[in-house]
């Protein structure tokens, strides 16, 4: 506290990051990252990029990256806002699409960054509660009589739960709200969902959000994008050029531009991903735990008969770190990322011996 922060500051509760401990051979499943490197030609632009060429500004409009990422995805270069992590799109797409007048919606339990972007920016919101087994009920998001969103937000798969919203759904949802934007969070699609990319075409209110970070395993880099028609991804353009210009440095450039170029290590990363957490949940199943459906690079777990904030404890005593939420309706679970083999077999060794112990 002090008395020269602004009023703004005194009334903010920050996102807390989940850690980044600086201990060797630690197993650290709890922020999502990818187990596998990125595409080693991202490295080598990188490499390449890194010479006499950083004294000059980066390409404020990042012309390249968004003409790969339109190529990839079908769309028009004018429908793609990237910036400096998803994050950030995430707090631009916050401030110029979903503030208004009416508050917005999101489900209560869901990525915690939402309602601390609401704090930052004045928005009012409505936390919509996850039916019991954590599915996102689509028709809570139907306008009911005068009764009706001023926007909506979720993501998908949701976070951090890994459940996943059909397609179907999800454009229910936003061909029945048309006054009002819906940003779809597909931080996690890649591992087995399908993106509501091909919907944007069709709906002016649609806001569809990625990041490299946990596909593209470049968290280090700090890329993320939105896609969406023109006129949303020029409200986010009007923020950014109000506030950083060059949210994306040169190298940062470069290596985003050769991961979409590099479609096959994409692909292969993700599917071994995907198989790892197919046995994964097995492993866990085996071992007593409940596992919700995931379709994330992440699962979330609980044990009928082991409280969750003792397991991550005694999982970190083995240095294994996972995510634990000391929040109403989850706190029995954990979130645990999808980390190779060898690293899921140390996981569960441990918890073995956790719950025989
Ligand atoms: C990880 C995550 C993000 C943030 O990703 P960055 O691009 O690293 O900022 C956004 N939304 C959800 C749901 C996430 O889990």
């Amino acid at each position: 506290m002090s008395r020269f922060w602004s009023a703004v500051v005194h009334g903010l509760t920050p996102y807390v990051p989940g850690e980044q401990p600086k201990l060797a051979d630690l197993v650290k499943l709890n922020t999502n990252e990818h187990p596998y490197g990125p595409s080693p030609r991202a490295l080598e632009a990188i490499r390449a990029a890194t010479d006499d060429s950083l004294r000059l500004y980066p390409d404020p409009n990042a012309d390249a990256l968004k003409a790969a990422l339109a190529q990839r995805y079908g769309v028009q270069a004018n429908q793609v806002f990237v910036g400096n992590g998803s994050d950030e799109v995430l707090a631009h797409a916050f401030m110029a699409l979903l503030h208004h007048e009416r508050p917005l919606w999101f489900p209560d339990i869901t990525y915690s960054f939402y309602p601390v972007y609401c704090q930052l920016y004045g928005i009012a919101h409505r936390a919509v509660p996850l039916a019991d087994d954590f599915a996102l009920r689509a028709e809570d998001y139907l306008p009911r009589g005068a009764e009706r969103a001023g926007a909506i937000v979720f993501a998908n798969p949701n976070a951090p739960t890994g459940r996943l919203l059909a397609l179907a759904d999800v454009e229910r949802i936003v061909a029945a709200n048309p006054d009002a934007v819906v940003l779809v969070d597909e931080a996690y699609i890649d591992f087995g969902g399908q993106s509501a990319v091909p919907l944007v075409q069709r709906y002016p209110n649609l806001l569809v959000v990625h990041t490299f970070s946990k596909s593209r395993a470049l968290a280090g880099l700090r890329v993320g994008y939105a896609i969406g028609q023109a006129p949303l991804i020029e409200g986010l353009e009007r923020v950014k050029n109000s506030f950083n210009s060059y949210p994306l440095d040169r190298l940062a450039l470069a290596g985003a531009l050769a991961s979409v170029q590099d479609e096959a290590h994409f692909q292969e990363s993700c599917r071994k991903v995907i198989a790892t957490r197919t046995a994964l949940v097995e492993r866990l199943g085996a071992l007593g735990f409940e596992v919700l459906p995931s379709a994330a690079n992440f699962i979330f777990a609980r044990h009928p008969e082991h409280d969750a904030a003792q397991l991550a404890a005694a999982l970190r005593e083995r240095a294994i770190i996972v995510r634990h939420f000391k929040q109403p309706r989850i706190a029995q679970f954990l979130r645990i990322t999808i980390g190779t083999n060898a690293q899921c077999e140390r996981l569960v060794g441990a918890l073995g011996e956790i719950l025989a112990g």
